[in-house]
């Protein structure tokens, strides 16, 4: 036996998994009053935590989480509000240069040997496999996050 006495963590130890404390801190634990006393009052400490009821929370925080997602508004509408005159724009110029050019394009990729098509052909659904599959796993995680029920 020590003269000292033991660590609160040791009377804690002492308290939670005893099996596992080592001879020193039992044998001190049963022959000192005061760590006795001190790992009684633990034990109730414990005891009193592991029956308290869980907390509740006064108010719906799950109505609440979902009201703020279904009344999310875009940050940034005066931005979303340009994508329309862009795309029009873009579809337009496509349009125009297929109007303007579309011989001489569909004259191009006759000029280019198959071989040489069917590798970019082959490069792109590759790289679009990829971009699907990386897609398809951040949704997954995202889901996966927002998922707590
Ligand atoms: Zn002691």
């Amino acid at each position: 036996m020590t003269d000292e006495h033991i660590s609160d963590n040791d009377i804690q130890q002492y308290v939670l998994d005893k099996p596992n404390c080592t001879n020193a801190i039992i044998e001190h634990v049963d022959i000192c009053p005061s760590c006795k006393a001190k790992a009684h009052i633990y034990q109730l400490l414990f005891s009193a935590i592991k029956h308290q009821s869980k907390p509740i929370f006064e108010f719906d925080l799950a109505g609440l989480v979902l009201s703020c997602i279904t009344n999310h508004k875009p940050a940034n509408s005066k931005a979303t509000s340009l994508v329309w005159p862009f795309a029009f724009f873009g579809v337009c110029s496509i349009c125009a240069i297929g109007y303007l050019f579309g011989q001489h394009l569909i004259n191009m990729f006759l000029s280019i040997p198959s071989i040489s098509m069917y590798l970019v052909f082959t490069a792109a659904i590759t790289l679009m496999c990829f971009q699907g599959i990386e897609m398809i796993t951040k949704y997954k995680k995202k889901i996966n996050k927002l998922d707590f029920g």
